[in-house]
């Protein structure tokens, strides 16, 4: 068996080899060239410690990214290359960092050190695939199994627990038995791993084409992770438009939001996330969560600070989450409406969140009605087309000309023109220099 590896990558596995150490590609790069994927990053492992390595690439340009691990990085044909010593870890007092590391002389002992067997092999063209734990084998039955024993592997380093879930929505696998077990039993450990790097697996996968089953059969695993969401498990919601509870609904709109934007995907896991909190019966036995959606905003937010997200992923995502819930815009005054009040971008997020939600109230094979949407976001783009104003920006006047119209400095220019924005979208006024001039006139003295 042969795996395609770029030159500049095999340049550097021969050079170690020419100089009487043993080198390998490794990890991740293996496990997706064997299932045909060739863009990754390739790591190489050796036997030659890192200051060998150095001595072998001494004319080569080399970065030393954590000598005290085993890695360093190797400048081959533009890309940085990087060259780890096999090794393995020690205990791990923490549950985050081994304690120590051992640099070893076999690749199996630097196998062992890996999480799941399809992460644990290596692959040399002179060597070819050394697979000790049966990787390749897990890897053509879909399946997500720990290297050894899984309760120690996840009590070492909890994040593996993420890692598995990740792993398996990407690459659409099943988690074998023992270690979904084990990923139960040690999940409460996830509470020792820094946030932000259980954000970094979640937003992966959330990407993931199996997203949907793996949040249904570990939601217990997200929980511990997501705040707030465990309440919104099994909520019935008592309404004919909803065929799952609240947890499901939200789940299965993940699957229908962009595939490569994990904060709109996000947005969806979390838009209800107030609903059991707001709900209420009403006479005839339907279910209603009047306000759910400013009370979703306010826990996402929490939720988000929890996670460590960005400041502008989380403004993005609060916004979406508070605003939600709206009514399809009908006519064209109602559009520009919309757009003055959240911007273009958020318009187009906002109708993509909108989709979602409504996608994921029903099994797939129900049809659902989305003529209003289609309606709206015609309504949108013909809107664009005739570049309606939506923004003090696209205004035909600014703070300047009412200055000169004998504005004094201060709040009075915004106002006046947030109101003439208003009458613009409203339709009272075209967005016309002159006709604005001569209305921003009458504001100034009506205000003497
Ligand atoms: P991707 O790069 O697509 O996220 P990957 O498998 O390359 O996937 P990395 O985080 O880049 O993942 O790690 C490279 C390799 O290092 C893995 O394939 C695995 O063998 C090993 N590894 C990474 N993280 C851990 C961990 N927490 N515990 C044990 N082994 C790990
Ligand atoms: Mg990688």
């Amino acid at each position: 068996m042969d795996l395609e590896i770029p030159d500049n990558i095999l340049h550097v596995l021969e050079a170690l080899d020419r100089s009487g150490y043993s080198a390998y590609v490794v990890g991740g790069c293996v496990r997706d060239a064997l299932l045909g994927q060739t863009e990754h990053d390739w790591d190489v492992c050796t036997d030659a410690t890192p200051d060998e390595v150095k001595h072998v690439f001494e004319d080569t340009q080399i970065i030393d990214i954590g000598t005290e691990h085993g890695t360093v990085a190797v400048r081959s044909g533009g890309d940085l290359v990087e060259v780890t010593t096999f090794r393995s870890d020690g205990a791990y007092a923490d549950g985050r960092h081994p304690d120590q590391v051992t640099f070893e002389s076999s690749v199996e002992d630097d196998l062992a050190r890996r999480d799941f067997t399809v992460n644990a092999m290596a692959y040399s063209p002179v060597r070819g695939l050394v697979d000790p734990f049966g990787g390749r084998e897990d890897l053509q039955a879909g399946r997500i199994r720990c290297v050894g024993n899984p309760d120690e592997r996840f009590s070492e380093d909890a994040l593996r627990i993420m890692r598995a879930l990740r792993f398996a929505s990407v690459l659409g696998f099943d988690i074998e038995k023992e270690t979904a077990a084990a990923l139960d039993r040690q999940r409460g450990q996830l509470n020792r791993i820094a946030c932000e790097r259980i954000r970094e697996e979640l937003f992966k996968m959330l990407l993931g084409n199996d997203f949907v089953a793996i949040a249904l059969a570990y939601r217990d695993i997200l929980a511990v992770c997501i705040p707030y969401i465990e309440k919104t498990f099994d909520f019935d919601q008592h309404n004919p438009y909803h065929a799952f509870d609240v947890w499901e609904h939200c789940v299965r709109s993940v699957a229908f939001a962009p595939a490569d934007d994990p904060v709109m995907r996000l947005t969806l896991l979390l838009h209800d996330v107030g609903k059991p909190e707001t709900f209420s019966v009403d006479e005839a036995g339907i279910g209603h969560c009047y306000g759910h959606a400013a009370v979703s905003a306010d826990y996402a937010q929490e939720i988000c600070r929890h996670l460590r997200m960005s400041r502008e992923d989380t403004s993005r995502l609060v916004h979406l989450v508070r605003y939600h819930d709206f009514h399809d815009p009908e006519t064209m005054k109602q559009m520009r409406r919309m757009l003055a009040k959240h911007g273009l971008e958020r318009t187009r997020d906002l109708y993509a969140v909108h989709w979602a939600d409504v996608q994921g109230m029903k099994p797939p094979e129900v049809p659902i009605k989305m003529e209003h949407i289609e309606r709206a976001r015609q309504l949108l783009a013909e809107a664009l087309e005739e570049d309606a104003a939506f923004s003090l920006a696209d205004l035909a006047v600014d703070g300047k000309d009412l200055k000169e119209l004998g504005y004094p400095q201060g709040p009075l220019i915004g106002q006046a023109l947030s109101t003439l924005l208003q009458q613009v979208v409203d339709e009272e006024l075209p967005n016309e220099r002159d006709a604005l001039l001569a209305a921003a006139r009458t504001i100034f003295t009506e205000s003497l």
